[in-house]
């Protein structure tokens, strides 16, 4: 195990370690912590190596046995709130985290990711509280009577993975419902935005969750923390969400041992939009779902199919307002989106520019990256990008970019369209624009998506089931659906 510190000790060196059984714990393998907006370091983060992810699990299967197990119910839930208090308390310190590892804008930070990060633990403190279980009396082949009920027990050890895209969202909306159930978690964020994580654990520490309850420990995917944590066979359950590839890899891992899985991966997703939607909201909704966060949102719009009668107003006004749009610093005068999240994912959604341009695509707006005033030059920026002209088969149309772009193409029928949608591997989110209601339910039914959006995007209820079709998840977490992962569902059968 690395070294036991004081956190003051180390925050004056913008130094992140791991937290682990109640306690800060430096190692001498450091990666750097990387501010998007400059491409400047801004930290070190202490790798945690095979001892601390072991330490960390050992502290979370201790735990489950200590006072955190012998809770009261009703103790646990005002906990859950004490948290989500401290969350909102600290609300400052967790929007520059986030901003700062991420470069996301202040106003997505101030209004959807750290109120997301509060709430993710007060909505399932009182959500598990109130779900009653099932009871079936029986008669016995004897002539006698018995009573069966269901008993929910907490899981035991998950191991949470996390993305970069929107950190404390994200992983807080696994962290509620895990600890709500009363399991204890290990967690380890992403490399690339490891910074709230830490927040986290101070805020666990400061509301008196018992140590080794929550743990955290940072690091790289494969080949480090992230495969130790997901190989170590004290882990009862592994949640992710990330790439699918990604989510492949975990599940190989989780085979050793025969661990349950609860996957939220990539996708592709698609924008319908019939010539009878409401023009201004549908280019509205399509500017958010595009460009949102520099596009980096799993639930974000890649590929828009536009009735052909609307379809040259559509490109039209959707590439306005893309062109409109202003990158900058969070926070800055007028900037309404930050840059990509790191240098590698630059590079990729770059590629695919490139790619998009090889493939014939007509460049409708962007395409590159934009010119930023110097003291932004070394950021990761990126243009909003509309392209149209290709065809179903290309490779901007059918892989996640998980950039600010989408293709736009015209359709006549609703079949068609069903069809086009649907010829994809993934299946996470679609959005549909329209004004008939016939059209809304035949699309939410026809649509092979998690989630369909009529007339709206990101419109979240979170005691709804949420989760991906095909390979982009595996599971539904949200509302009462989190206890089927989080919680064991044993059956008592008493003979009376
Ligand atoms: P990623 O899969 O590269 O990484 C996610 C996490 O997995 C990171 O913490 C990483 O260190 C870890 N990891 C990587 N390899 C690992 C391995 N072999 N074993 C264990 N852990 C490993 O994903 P990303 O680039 O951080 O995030 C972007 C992706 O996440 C996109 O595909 C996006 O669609 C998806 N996403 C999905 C949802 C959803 O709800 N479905 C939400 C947000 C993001």
């Amino acid at each position: 195990m690395g070294q036991i510190v004081k956190l003051d000790d180390v925050r004056t060196a913008s130094l992140l370690p791991n937290y682990v059984a109640g306690q800060w714990v430096t190692t001498a393998q450091r990666f750097d912590n990387i501010d998007p907006t400059t491409g400047e370091v801004i930290g070190s983060v202490c790798e945690a190596g095979r001892g601390e992810v072991d330490a960390a699990v050992m502290a979370a299967r201790k735990a489950l046995s200590g006072p955190w197990g012998q809770m009261k119910a009703a103790d646990r839930v005002a906990m859950l709130h004490a948290i989500a208090d401290r969350i909102t308390a600290r609300f400052a310190d967790f929007v520059a985290a986030e901003v700062r590892d991420t470069g996301m804008p202040l106003h997505f930070a101030d209004h959807v990711n750290v109120p997301r990060g509060a709430a993710n633990f007060k909505v399932f403190a009182d959500l598990f509280a109130n779900v009653p279980t099932e009871t079936f009396p029986m008669d016995t082949p004897d002539g006698g009577t018995a009573l069966n009920y269901g008993l929910r027990v907490p899981r035991g050890v998950i191991a949470v993975i996390s993305p970069w895209n929107l950190p404390l969202l994200l992983t807080t909306w696994k962290l509620g419902p895990a600890l709500a159930c009363g399991n204890t978690v290990v967690l380890k964020p992403s490399e690339e935005t490891p910074s709230s994580a830490n927040l986290l654990a101070e805020v666990m520490a400061e509301v008196g969750v018992p140590d080794g309850v929550f743990n955290v420990i940072h690091g790289h995917g494969a080949d480090a923390a992230g495969q130790w944590l997901t190989e170590h066979p004290e882990v009862d359950g592994i949640t992710f969400t990330g790439e699918t590839s990604t989510g492949e890899a975990i599940m190989r891992a989780a085979a050793k041992g025969v661990r349950p899985v609860s996957f939220e991966m990539g996708g592709k997703n698609s924008a319908v939009v019939f010539a009878d939607a409401d023009i201004d909201a549908a280019v509205a909704g399509l500017a958010r779902s595009c460009f949102q966060n520099t596009g980096q949102v799993c639930l974000g719009t890649e590929r828009v199919y536009v009735e052909r009668a609307v379809f040259d107003e559509v490109v039209a006004r959707l590439a306005a307002v893309a062109r409109a749009l202003k990158p900058g610093r969070p926070g800055e005068d007028g900037a309404d989106f930050g840059p990509l999240n790191s240098r590698t994912h630059q590079e990729k959604v770059l590629g695919y520019y490139r790619i998009a341009r090889d493939e014939g695509a007509a460049v409708v707006t962007g395409g590159g990256v934009p010119a930023m005033p110097d003291h932004l030059k070394g950021g990761w920026w990126i243009e909003p990008t509309v392209w149209t002209g290709l065809g179903d088969d290309a490779r901007v149309v059918n892989e996640e970019i998980f950039g600010p772009c989408c293709h736009i193409a015209p359709f006549d029928s609703i079949d068609e369209v069903i069809g086009r949608v649907n010829a994809t591997r993934y299946g996470l989110a679609a959005s549909v624009w329209t004004s008939n209601l016939s059209t809304a339910h035949r699309m939410g039914a026809a649509l092979e998506v998690g989630i369909c959006w009529v007339n709206s995007w990101f419109l979240r209820d979170l005691r709804t089931a949420f989760g991906g079709a095909k390979q982009s998840g595996i599971g539904r977490e949200g509302g009462v659906h989190s206890l089927e992962f989080y919680t064991e569902l044993r059956n008592v059968c008493v003979r009376l």
